[in-house]
């Protein structure tokens, strides 16, 4: 990983102007915000900058306004969560750049903050514009992004800013390259990997850089029935994408040629509808699925035969629920395999790290997110991290 200055290389920033990315897309519901995970992640930036003495100016995007002002996306609905979390008065300035910003700068004292609004309200964000960025940057000394989430996007305010200034990774983006550099970077051998969740074709890119990578990779969810399609078995009324049996071969001869050993299911949790346990519920071998049954799970012959293999490794990176664990009792193998690695990572054999919409929620709901040693909640941003991309905003963070 190649060095990038965090907030233990700034100088004195006593009255000095510093832009802060930070993601404000939090879920809101009737106007207000219901979940402050976003903010809460980014608030020790945003004040060992203020209590360093510096003037903090907030610069995030919210929504998809393409490029125009819109009363109903603009970042200040956020502005009382945003003051609760920090336990601070945030000025809110209606503008990014321009007289509006350099007089509230003004207005600011040391330590004070504000809050610039949706970057998207200018097209020149989305289009990585030089003079939009430009104007930004004139009213800032330093750079900081604290928003991995956006770091996939090449905008204005995610990879132009950290050209045109002095640019820093606040301590949120900080923990998770370092987090995600020890799962995948530079990971402790031996590396599992398991992915699931719905479909092959959402995450094709993200299993042929992993055969390269990964010791064992465990496919699960919907996309293991792709699999077992490709390998011969019939999966009955499974989700399915028959069309995509070629590919899934050539992954896992790609993977064989790797030596990388790839584990499928062989018992499954099946039933005719998608309900909670309904009448038709059982669990058989993978060559049993009768004709009008549907794969909703991973069985639990599979599920202790995984849980042996997380004890011989050393680094386990997770994408996607193991079954539809959304419905009671699909949730089974999810559970049963996040409790074990979060056992593991508690006791010291193994570092764990997960991401993906979906999979922050399975592990929360299996209680045990707390217990990885590092959830990421950027699911777009994570998911391109998993395809072994370079991250254009963290990109221009390494120059
Ligand atoms: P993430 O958001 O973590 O990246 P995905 O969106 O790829 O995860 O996948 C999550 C979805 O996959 C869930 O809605 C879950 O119900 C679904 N899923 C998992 N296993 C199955 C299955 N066997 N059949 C149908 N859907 C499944
Ligand atoms: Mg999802």
């Amino acid at each position: 990983m190649s060095a990038f200055k965090t907030l233990d290389d700034l100088g004195d920033v006593t009255g000095k102007v510093a832009l802060v990315r930070v993601d404000l897309n939090m879920p809101m519901d009737g106007g207000s915000v219901t979940d402050t995970t976003r903010i809460q992640a980014s608030a020790p930036t945003i004040l060992e900058l203020a209590d360093a003495g510096a003037k903090v100016l907030l610069l995030a995007h919210f929504g998809r306004p393409k490029g125009q002002r819109n009363s109903t996306m603009s970042v200040s609905m956020t502005l009382d969560a945003v003051e609760d979390v920090l336990g601070r008065e945030v000025m809110f300035i209606p503008e990014v750049a321009g007289p509006v910003v350099v007089q509230s700068i003004g207005i600011l004292r040391n330590g004070d903050i504000g809050m610039l609004e949706n970057t998207r309200f200018w097209a020149g964000e989305e289009a990585n514009d030089p003079e939009f960025a430009a104007a930004i940057a004139a009213q800032g000394d330093i750079f900081v992004n604290d928003a991995f989430s956006a770091a996939h996007r090449a905008h204005a305010s995610t990879e132009r800013l950290a050209r045109l200034l002095p640019a820093y990774a606040g301590r949120a983006m900080e923990r998770e390259l370092k987090a995600l550099d020890a799962a995948l970077g530079n990971p402790e051998h031996p590396v599992a990997a398991v992915v699931g969740g719905a479909k092959v074709s959402s995450k094709l890119a993200v299993l042929e850089h992993l055969v390269g990578q990964v010791d064992h990779l465990i496919i699960g969810g919907g996309m293991a029935n792709t699999f077992l399609a490709a390998r011969g078995v019939d999966v009955g009324k499974s989700l399915c994408e028959h069309d995509l049996t070629d590919t899934a071969n050539a992954i896992l001869d790609a993977a064989d040629h790797a030596g990388c050993t790839v584990h499928l299911p062989y018992d499954v949790v099946v039933a005719k509808e998608f309900a909670a346990n309904p009448p038709s519920l059982r669990t058989c071998n993978v060559h049993e699925v009768a004709a009008d049954e549907m794969i909703l799970d991973v069985g639990p012959q599979a599920v202790e035969a995984l849980a042996d293999v997380l004890k011989t490794c050393r680094t386990l990176v997770w994408n996607g629920p193991m079954g539809a664990f959304e419905i009671e009792p699909f949730d089974a193998a999810t559970v049963a395999l996040a409790r074990t690695a979060a056992a593991l990572t508690s006791e010291g054999s193994l570092v764990s790290v997960a991401g993906g919409g979906d999979t922050v929620a399975a592990l929360n709901h299996a209680g045990v997110a707390g217990d990885f040693t590092y959830v990421s909640t950027a699911g777009g941003a994570f998911l391109e991290w998993m395809e072994g991309k370079e991250l254009p905003g963290v990109a221009a963070l390494r120059q």
